[in-house]
């Protein structure tokens, strides 16, 4: 029988906890080939999130319910990490404590892998409806923006919820990055995903613990960890800038030549000016990007991961 592992990062979802796990009980009922364990990530609460779970944990079968409670709230990046370090199970879902990710979807997420021969299935939002226009609006900005300067492709609408094998775990796990970017990683890690699209219901209770200022930090947290064009623009800016020097140069040269007027010595300051301030926007780029591999280099990620071998793993 296959366990089916459900990682679900809580932070002050008091009212929540007890819900998710009828919820996940009744859609797990008529799901008699695989069983459940629910690992609760407790991120740091300062309600009764861990007096719940607790609770929780007496009411479910023996080994049903675990749980990790975190020093302090480290952020639901840090908290599913933690999960999936620790998981288990022969699958693995991540999804949220407050029911928007409805466990429904496991059935046909469970199916994709199962039968059709996927590493992962990931759900896809297709309805923004309920959200605020400008979250909605800024959240289609950001994917415009971040699928045309970095390396990985991210899909509108993908969430954090996926359910995946072992070996999918192992390589997220193993990109060991201390400033996470969920769904960069999983995009970047590849296999074979499907993509299984949903309508969110509304929050069962309490409220969400994005600010537009949270968000923000997350999209520019995405930038940084994957994109290294911009770079590439302040080194052609530059680049630009020095050109526009030179050619002005070769324009008052000319132009110098041909009048008696007097010389003021303003063109020869502009030029000097902007020639210098390219070359120094150039060079900032260069550094920048060096940086920025530098950067990369020091996340160690792996350099591939296996989906398939025959292979056999080398003994010591
Ligand atoms: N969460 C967390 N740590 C945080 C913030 C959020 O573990 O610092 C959890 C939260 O408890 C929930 C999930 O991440 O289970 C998604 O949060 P939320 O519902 O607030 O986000 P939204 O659905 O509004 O995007
Ligand atoms: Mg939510």
């Amino acid at each position: 029988m296959k366990t089916i592992e459900l990682i679900v990062p809580c932070y002050n979802e008091e009212k929540c906890i007890s819900k998710f796990y009828d919820r996940v009980r009744e859609v797990f009922s008529d799901m008699p080939e695989c069983t459940f364990i629910i690992t609760f990530v407790d991120d740091g609460s300062n309600d009764n999130t861990m007096d719940e779970i607790k609770k929780v944990e007496k009411r479910a079968d023996a080994g049903k319910i675990q749980y990790i409670s975190l020093s302090r709230n480290f952020g639901k990046e840090s908290a599913m990490y933690a999960g999936l370090e620790k998981s288990v199970g022969d699958y693995v879902a991540i999804l949220d404590a407050d029911l928007q990710h409805p466990p429904e979807l496991i059935k046909d997420m469970l199916d994709a892998i199962e039968n059709e021969g996927y590493d992962c299935a990931s759900a896809r939002r297709v309805s923004r409806k309920g959200e605020p226009l400008i979250k909605s609006t800024l959240s289609r900005a950001f994917y415009h923006v971040i699928n045309h300067i970095t390396v990985i492709d991210l899909v509108p609408g993908s969430t954090d919820y996926r359910l995946m094998k072992r070996k999918v775990v192992e390589a997220i796990v193993s990109m060991a990055e201390r400033e996470r970017f969920t769904k960069g990683i999983y995009a970047w890690v590849g296999f074979k995903n499907k993509w299984v699209e949903y309508t969110p219901s509304k929050r069962i209770a309490g409220n969400t613990k994005w600010s537009i200022r949270g968000l923000f930090r997350y999209a520019y947290s995405g930038f940084l960890a994957f994109a290294t064009t911009p770079l590439r623009i302040v080194i052609y800016f530059g680049m630009f800038i020095v050109f526009v020097a030179i050619g002005y140069a070769i324009y008052t040269f000319l132009g110098a030549l041909h009048s008696t007027g007097e010389r003021t010595g303003y063109a020869s300051i502009i030029i000097i000016m902007l020639f210098l301030g390219g070359v120094i926007i150039t060079i900032l780029g260069m550094i920048g990007e060096y940086m920025a591999r530098i950067y990369m280099e020091v996340k160690n990620r792996p350099i591939y991961f296996e989906r398939e071998s025959n292979i056999p793993d080398k003994k010591e």
